[in-house]
């Protein structure tokens, strides 16, 4: 490949940093974190160990662990997502030096790169001991696309002035505890049980642990070998086995200029995993057959071709276009999402959770974040979606028992979901500015359960999976509009129905000023989509196969006295206003005061978390108009303005055309985007009306996680919601996509930023190539068998054959 060809790949498919920087490490341990859907590993260095500046963290997809602690005078019960034992575990010593640590020897070049192209992370580093050796190490990491339970990595030491003896550890350490999220560490960490470990032959290692709790058994099978050019060296290994730990040391004489190249492959398997007859056994099996890493890599880099060529989202900036690297940076994004659920999750018992398996921060729960994932996977591989939102599934008993014990009926999924789907928000957090326990009631936002409606709405809108809907989607749209309806209650003043005691998206307010409760009253998102899940519920009943629908009215003692009551409460439900017409956040928003923002812009500088500011001031976001996040501008950034008005038309209120612009401005300037999320919302619903505020707010979110945005939270975790809303900017905004009814709707409008773009969508057993020009739409079939569809693009409406191609003229 010629030079510029092979920049050009780096730039446009590298996540690149040259230069060792001790207080980012753990940013690039999340981001540069390395995963295939099932289990993923962090981007520590092989022979960091947890130690303030690295955190090595491997996690099952789903592996979750209870634990209580002793704490500020109660017992607390958390399940968190283990960290599990670190099978990259490989030391290096040259000579009689220390153990090698690059922050006690002088390095002379540092470069780590993320190969997203080829989902390799590669790090090289050139170091010189204080007797002036000088080394050369360069390590390839993968974890396997193509084989689920494998990971693999190649480390190559040069001599590159000197010759002597150089002395490698490998084994798997156990030892550990989960430490990786700050506002954690005080809780019991201590997850993991050792049970076995035992040497393998002469270059093996087996450690079988087990969750304490979740009694998840996880095998670790590790091998490594030696090679000198390419020729495998038979040394003799000691074996070190300390408690938790188990591997083995070798020396080798190095010349000057050799290098020794070691080939680690580790096999994970676990008591959860299919197919199998222990996990033990079956990791051994594997590794028996296992071949080199070269082998590997090449099946590795073979299905992330395949990934790419489905999921790729290809833009052509326009010059001058974007001032960042917008076509690298998407692609980390997408890279994350595929690596948090892939192929291989299809079939796992697995939610999506808010930093994917990279990091502890939020202990891995699973939040309402799906929203903002979901269409990214719906127009690829549906199939993902599917087995998300079975995740949800599963979960409805638990659901319909919250209900239940709330006095309500039908399902409430929690605002924090783990393991078996109860509640799993922490009951008090610390603020660590005022390092007082403050209580956590965000368990509060019940949107959650509109978020699951929706997301099996919108699957089914994309597939016309009318299977999927009668036996899972149509029970949760059902119970998720039978709960919104036993929490409305009728206001005989006001003659409307009213949802109390509720937190929106925005979680700065969590009940009004001085009150004994928590909990506001008419949240207006909440309001509106509890409506519009109550629309969707009876038309899931109308388009249910008849057998189906009796079956399940009945099963779920539907009768047609509640079904009459959802459509009276879809007419009639409360949505709060302000005078001039702005959707009110929630009933008595507006009578609360305005915060002096200059003010406290001045003092704190950052003020994205004013509710931990105010809380240290001893005061409370409750009493100020203020927004941590969207909230009302969430209803503008889920549904197009015909969809809105329908809704509040259905609801006797008037909607006009200045209601969305006058509340994205009243709000802007009350939200102090205190989570990633918002700024996607608002590059989205700024996106037609004001382009350069909403560049702004796309940038910002597109690198929220490169630049550590909120100043600290990366390190423990990417942000996967804010990472799929980008991509999602990306390929809606510019595209006008939307699947609603029969019919695919197309409204191209590029951004000036853009030239082109390009990508491949799923849409109802079609295979469609979009090609986007300023002048043009190429819309390009791949599947003759599959059933014509209808397009409607710009506002018309066309029939396409499977396999046929149109190109659509844009009107400037
Ligand atoms: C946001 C929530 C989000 C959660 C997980 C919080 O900071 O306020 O909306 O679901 O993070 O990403």
């Amino acid at each position: 490949m010629n030079q510029i060809t092979q920049s050009r790949i780096v730039e446009e498919w590298s996540l690149v940093f040259n230069g060792y920087d001790q207080a980012r490490e753990g940013i690039r341990e999340s981001l540069c974190t390395l995963g295939n859907g099932y289990f993923a590993t962090r981007a520590a260095a092989v022979w960091a160990t947890a130690d303030g500046t690295h955190y090595p963290g491997t996690y099952l997809a789903g592996g979750y662990n209870r634990l209580q602690t002793d704490i500020a005078g109660r017992t607390v019960e958390n399940e968190e997502l283990v960290n599990l034992p670190n099978w990259l575990a490989l030391d290096v010593r040259i000579g009689d030096q220390d153990w090698f640590d690059e922050k006690t020897t002088t390095l002379l070049d540092y470069r780590q790169e993320l190969d997203l192209r080829r989902g390799l992370l590669l790090r090289t580093v050139r170091f010189e001991d204080a007797s002036g050796r000088r080394t050369l190490l360069q390590e390839q990491r993968l974890i396997s696309m193509s084989d689920m339970h494998l990971g693999a990595l190649e480390v190559k030491i040069t001599a590159e002035n000197w010759s002597g003896r150089v002395t490698i550890r490998s084994g798997i350490d156990g030892r550990i505890v989960n430490g990786g999220a700050k506002l954690y560490r005080k809780f019991n960490g201590k997850h993991l049980e050792s049970l076995v470990a035992e040497v393998v032959g002469n270059d093996g290692a087996y450690l079988l642990v087990r969750t304490c709790q979740s009694d998840i058994r996880i095998a670790q099978v590790a091998r490594t070998q030696a090679f000198f050019e390419g020729v495998f060296l038979e040394i003799p290994r000691t074996v070190i086995k300390e408690a938790g730990y188990v591997g083995q040391e070798f020396a080798i004489d190095l010349v000057q200029g050799q290098t020794l190249s070691m080939e680690k492959l580790v096999f994970l398997y676990t008591s959860r995993d299919y197919a199998i007859s222990e996990c033990g056994l079956e990791a051994h099996k594997a590794m028996a057959r296992a071949g080199r890493f070269e082998a590997a890599k090449a099946d590795h880099t073979l299905i992330w071709a395949h990934h790419w060529h489905r999921f790729d989202v290809v833009i052509q900036p326009a010059d001058p276009g974007f001032k960042l690297d917008v076509p690298m940076l998407l692609r980390l994004n997408m890279f994350h999402l595929l690596q948090t659920v892939s192929v291989h999750s299809i079939g796992l018992d697995i939610g999506i959770p808010a930093r994917g398996w990279t990091g502890e921060a939020y202990q891995g729960h699973v939040f309402w974040d799906e929203l903002f994932i979901f269409p990214f996977f719906n127009y690829r591989i549906p199939e993902i979606t599917r087995a998300l939102l079975t995740y949800r599934f599963r979960r409805l008993g638990e659901a319909r028992a919250a209900a239940k014990s709330a006095g309500y009926k039908g399902a409430m999924f929690p605002w924090q979901s783990g393991s078996d789907g109860a509640e799993e928000t922490e009951k008090l957090n610390l603020n660590p500015r005022s390092q007082r326990w403050v209580p956590d009631n965000s368990y509060l936002q019940r949107h959650v359960g509109s978020a699951i409606a929706y997301n099996v709405w919108q699957y089914f809108q994309v597939t016309e999976d009318i299977e999927f809907l009668q036996f899972y989607g149509a029970e949760l749209i059902l119970d998720i509009a039978r709960f919104w309806s036993s929490t409305a209650v009728f206001d005989d003043k006001r003659g409307r129905y009213e949802i109390p005691g509720v937190m929106g998206p925005d979680e700065f307010h969590d009940g009004y000023p001085d009150a004994a409760t928590a909990g506001v009253n008419n949240n207006a998102y909440t309001n509106v989509m509890a409506v519009w899940v109550l629309c969707r519920a009876k038309d899931v009943l109308d388009l249910l196969p008849t057998m189906r629908r009796d079956e399940l009215t009945r099963r779920l003692s539907i009768s047609p006295e509640e079904i009459a009551r959802w459509e009276n409460v879809s007419r009639r439900m409360y949505v709060p206003f302000h005078d001039d017409g702005v959707i009110s956040q929630f009933e008595g928003y507006d009578s609360l005061r305005e915060l002096d923002w200059d003010d406290y812009r001045t003092r704190y500088g950052n003020i994205q978390r004013l509710d931990l500011i105010l809380e240290s001031e001893n005061d409370s976001p409750n009493r100020y108009k203020l927004s941590k996040q969207a909230d009302v501008l969430m209803l503008f950034y889920l549904f197009s303005a015909e969809e809105l008005d329908e809704l509040l038309t259905r609801l006797g209120y008037p909607f006009s055309h200045d209601t969305i612009p006058n509340s994205v401005a009243y709000y802007a300037a009350r939200t102090s985007q205190g989570s990633t999320l918002c700024r996607v919302v608002f590059a989205w619903v700024l996106a037609r009306s004001d382009r350069p505020r909403s560049m702004t707010f796309f940038a910002d979110a597109l690198q929220s996680d490169v630049t550590d945005i909120q100043q600290g939270t990366t390190a423990e975790g990417v942000h996967l919601g804010a990472m799929a809303g980008t991509v999602d900017l990306i390929q809606r905004v510019s595209t006008g996509i939307e699947a609603k009814g029969d019919v695919l709707k197309l409204d191209p409008e590029l951004p000036l930023e853009m030239e082109a773009l390009d990508m491949r969508i799923r849409y109802r057993g079609h295979s469609l190539d979009l090609q986007l020009t300023r002048d043009a739409l190429t819309v390009r079939g791949h599947d003759h068998e599959a059933a014509p569809i209808s397009l409607c693009v710009a506002g018309e409406v066309c029939k396409f054959v499977g396999g046929s191609t149109r190109v659509f003229r844009l009107r400037k």
